[in-house]
Formats: structure tokens, sequence, C-alpha cells
């Protein structure tokens, strides 16, 4: 079988990136093994503008957004919904003050408060916060339609790719009984383990997630402090997270858990109550200057990469995606901060 590009894994990353091929009419086929690895699965799919301890606005946040917006609207899984940022001292509310006047944060920011309960009497927020505007993405949803739409076009392979089992060739490369002029991974943080990008600066963090249902308010916002709780209607939640660099595995522990209902109920000036329906862990696949990899290995020229999409992954696949397929199809570069070949703290093999 001879197709223009093997892409491993069918995650955010690899399902658009087939879309977007084959759109430019290019033959693919999508080996995944199962979303045995998945940060997808895991993430809440959130897209808040201002972050961090600092109350930062993202660089590029503005375009990268109005990409995602109309890619993700056309999916069918773009949920706009506001955040609610609740700060957690004095110094952060003055930040939220500062930020709120300053132009290029204006479009964000609806509206920051400084008492506990100015917006909702029911919450923790005793600093005040800031009401901004935000989305998350039903990150399921997107998996399951790709992979269906890939089924039924016969592009999709169940297996797990093994990179040693893949060889060169002058044409491309082959893999099992496919012959494909190139192989682009997007297996996550699993190129961090093994195969020809292993040795970029990556910095992989697990994450930890709970899907819950709860008596606790639901107003039609995130919560977000240390963490978020995404309202699902009907009394059900999702709420994370942590970061963890040791122990890169996708298996849940006891005592996130119970941090993770702990903050939750802290959101909450009255006790609720708490049911777990699935806990689930995952690993982001960050890269140590928080850009993505994009192109081709310096010495394999068949054998490329679209990875490296971090914590804010939907905020950064579609970009990464339009940008792939322009370099991949018409020879168009990629742009220097995310370009694979960029300087890097260690040396790719
Ligand atoms: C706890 C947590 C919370 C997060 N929250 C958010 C958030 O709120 N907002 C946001 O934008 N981002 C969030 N992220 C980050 C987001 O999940 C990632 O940026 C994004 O999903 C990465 O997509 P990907 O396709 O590159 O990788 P993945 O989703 O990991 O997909 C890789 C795919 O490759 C498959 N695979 C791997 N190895 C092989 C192999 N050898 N053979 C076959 N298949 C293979 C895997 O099983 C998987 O299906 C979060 C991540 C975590 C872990």
């Amino acid at each position: 079988m001879q197709v223009d590009f093997l892409i491993v894994g069918q995650g955010l990353a690899g399902s658009l990136l087939a879309k977007g091929l084959r759109a430019r009419g290019k033959t693919v086929r999508v080996v995944d093994d199962g979303w045995k690895s998945s940060a997808s699965q895991v993430a809440a799919g959130l897209m808040t503008p201002l972050t961090g301890r600092r109350f930062t606005l993202t660089k590029d946040y503005p375009q990268l957004f109005a990409t995602a917006r109309q890619a993700l609207t056309v999916a069918e899984v773009f949920r706009p919904l506001d955040v609610y940022r609740m700060f957690v001292d004095e110094e952060q509310r003055s930040k939220g003050l500062k930020r709120a006047e300053c132009g290029s944060y204006q479009p964000f920011i609806r509206k920051i408060t400084q008492h506990q309960g100015e917006f909702d009497a029911s919450l923790t927020d005793a600093f005040g916060g800031a009401m901004m505007q935000g989305a998350w993405v039903d990150l399921p949803k997107l998996l399951a339609d790709a992979r269906a739409e890939l089924k039924a076009a016969g592009c999709m392979i169940e297996d797990i790719f093994e990179p040693e089992e893949m060889r060169d060739h002058p044409a491309g490369i082959a893999w099992k009984g496919v012959r494909a002029g190139g192989i682009i991974f997007c297996d996550g943080y699993k190129s961090a383990l093994r195969g020809p990008f292993k040795d970029l600066a990556w910095q992989p963090a697990k994450g930890e997630a709970l899907n819950i249902t709860s008596d606790a308010p639901q107003g039609a916002f995130i919560l977000n402090r240390e963490g978020w709780a995404l309202p699902l209607g009907g009394g059900r939640w999702r709420t994370g997270t942590n970061w963890q660099w040791d122990q890169l595995d996708e298996t849940p522990t006891e005592a996130q858990k119970t941090k993770l209902i702990a903050r939750f109920q802290g959101y909450f000036a009255h006790p609720v109550g708490v049911d777990v329906t699935a806990h689930v862990a995952g690993v982001r696949p960050c890269t140590a200057d928080n850009h993505p990899f994009l192109g081709t290995h310096p010495t394999r020229p068949r054998v490329h990469i679209l990875n490296g999409l971090g914590p804010r992954g939907t905020v950064w696949a579609p970009t990464a995606v339009i940008e792939m397929v322009a370099y991949l199809v018409d020879g168009r570069p990629i742009r220097p901060e995310c370009d694979v070949r960029r300087k890097l703290s260690r040396t790719v093999g």
C-alpha cells in the first residue's frame, strides 16, 4: 500500500493533521494504539487567555485563539464559556486590576470583581477575581469523529507503531505493509521516550483529572484557581489538575484524587458533596521553550514531526496544523520559533 504520509498517533495533533492533508488531496494512513497514552483524552480542553501566577496573556494568544475558534467551530467541538479566575491574594488582585487597564488584555477580560460574593455569593473568592472570555473544546468528540471518518475512508490502522520496525528508502519510509512518501510523528510524549525525536528538549508533565457529580451550584462559567472546574450540566463536572515531571505514566493516584476533591470543595462557601465517576491521568507533551516542534528531522528528510503542543494543545493545534500542511504540501517555511531544528539544549540523534 503506497500513500503520501503515514501519521503516528491519532490524538488532537494527528486527527487535525490527517484532516488537513486529506483536504489538500494527500493520501494518508494513521496508526494509533487505541489512545493508550492519549493526553487528548485526559485534557478538559480549556482555552484560558490569562494564565499563571502573574496572570499574563500568552504570547500570540489572540491570533492562535482566533484560528482555533474558527477551525474548531467548523468541527463542531468549540464550546464558548467564560472563565472566572479567582485571585489567590492581594498581589494578584492588583495585577488583575492593572491588566484590565491594558489595551491588549481588554478584549479578554469581561469584568474584575474585588470582594467575595460580588459576582456569585456561593464562591470563596475572598480577593475577587476576573471573568474572562474563554472556551473549552470537546476533545472526546473531536477524536471519535476523526476516528470514524478515517475508518470510513479506510485510512485508519489500529496497531502499535514501533520506530525500529520502520525502514528508510529513497522514496520515503516503509513500515509493515505501508510505504509512505513521509512519516509524521504525532505520538504525544512517547516521542520524548524513543524514536528519531527523543533527544529534543522535551519537558513532559503528568497531570490528573476527575469526572465528578456534585450538589455544588453550577454557574455558566469555568472556575479557575490553582486548577479548574468545568461545569458540564446536571451536577456533572470535570476538575483538575496537577503537574508532575517524574513517573510519566497514565496511572491515576489516590494522593492526587484527594487533593483534587479538596480543591474543588474549596471553591465553594458552603460544604458540597462529591462523587467521583472517573479518574484519569495523562502526560502533556511539553517542550523546554513552550513552543511546538514542527518540521523535518535534520538527517532524515522523510521523517517529520508535529508534536510538543504542551499544556495548551487546543490553542496551538489548529495553527500548527495549518503551518505544517503548508510546509509539507507547498514548501512554505515553518515559523522559526516552532521549527524542530531551532537551537535546542540537546542535539537530535
Ligand atoms: C491532565 C491534562 C490536562 C490538560 N488540560 C488541557 C487544557 O485544559 N487545555 C488544553 O488546550 N490542553 C490541555 N492539555 C494538553 C493537551 O492534552 C495536549 O496538548 C494535546 O492533547 C496533545 O495532543 P497530541 O495529539 O499531540 O498527543 P496525544 O493526545 O497524547 O496523542 C498521541 C496519540 O498517539 C498514540 N500513540 C503513542 N505512541 C504510539 C505508538 N507507539 N503506536 C501507536 N500509537 C501511539 C497515543 O495513544 C495517542 O492516541 C492537558 C493535558 C493533560 C495531560
